[in-house]
């Protein structure tokens, strides 16, 4: 597969113009970043890698970060993760608290804000230091020690974070919370900072495409089934309401953030992160969805 010539094909078929989405606003940290920024870096399985635009800028990968949580607490946790959420899509946008009193506290799925809430809480009951634990695991990841939390984005979630406020507090009334809710909150919104390039993130991703296994040592950091898992729930659950446009569209397991990136992978090819602060309604972003469609569509492989 020429990969280079399809990167050359989407560089001159897709440029970032204002009007093409909003920058999220409701972290105010994050309207600060320039709407233009664009980026691309495909990394295949066999070390090779494309890239163009912004695709060594760090940026804030928000919800992006729920992967990562969950690998962890899938490894510590096991089955026991699952009586608290369920891995369902949930049709409706990240911070819904709609489903939560239908489902008696269990939210739909670990990537929306919700579940991601429960995960954190999770993770507080069994790591000693839940922060450093998530960015040595991060920084394990990508082979790289250059990725660090965003102070500034952080607070300014956490003075800002009401949704996710509301949602802690109405599963602790239901009883799927244990820890301290301030505590929790602190944990996500610091996850939820991470600020990382597209280059980073497609490395830290590699583990979704390499059966588990570290794309430099090769060495196993989770068994084939939970690759399986973790991929299925990126493929029906990633992209909130949107998750079925993007399988659709794009035919691979990703998974979005309202910083503007997404990563996807082709099992076994490739792991693909791209970014533009842009998003749609639905909170992802536009032309990062666009095109990773053209991807797809040009190389003419998905997993399907
Ligand atoms: N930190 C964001 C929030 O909790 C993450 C949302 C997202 O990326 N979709 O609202």
């Amino acid at each position: 597969m020429d990969y280079q010539a399809i990167l050359n094909i989407l560089q001159k078929e897709f440029t970032p113009k204002e009007g093409m989405g909003k920058v999220a606003s409701y972290i105010p940290e994050l309207s600060k970043v320039d709407p233009l920024k664009f980026g691309i870096y495909l990394f295949c399985q066999d070390g090779s890698s494309f890239e163009f635009g912004d695709s060594q800028e760090k940026f804030s990968i928000q919800s992006i970060s729920k992967v990562f949580t969950l690998t962890i607490a899938k490894e510590l946790l096991g089955r026991d993760l699952w009586k608290r959420v369920d891995v369902e899509p949930s049709g409706t946008s990240f911070n819904s608290l709609i489903e939560l009193e239908r489902e008696n506290g269990i939210p739909r799925n670990p990537f929306i804000n919700a579940g991601s809430i429960v995960v954190a809480d999770a993770l507080l009951s069994v790591l000693d230091d839940p922060k450093n634990d998530l960015l040595m695991f991060v920084r394990k990841l990508c082979g790289d020690n250059d990725i660090h939390y965003d102070e500034a984005v952080a607070k300014s979630e956490k003075k800002h974070g009401y949704r996710n406020k509301a949602l802690v507090n109405y599963m602790k009334s239901l009883g799927n919370i244990t820890n301290d809710t301030d505590k929790i909150l602190d944990f996500y919104f610091y996850q939820c900072s991470i600020a990382m390039t597209c280059e980073q993130l497609s490395k830290a991703f590699m583990l979704f495409a390499n059966e588990g296994k570290h794309f430099q040592t090769q060495e196993k950091v989770i068994d084939r089934q939970s690759v399986k898992r973790i991929n299925s729930i990126m493929q029906t659950c990633g992209f909130y309401d949107e998750a079925g446009e993007f399988s659709y569209r794009v035919g691979l397991p990703g998974k979005s953030g309202v910083g503007g990136g997404i990563v996807a992978v082709h099992p076994e090819q490739y792991s693909v992160a791209v970014w533009s602060p842009m998003l749609n309604q639905k909170g992802n972003s536009a032309l990062g969805m666009k095109v990773l469609e053209e991807l797809t569509s040009l190389t003419g492989l998905s997993i399907f």
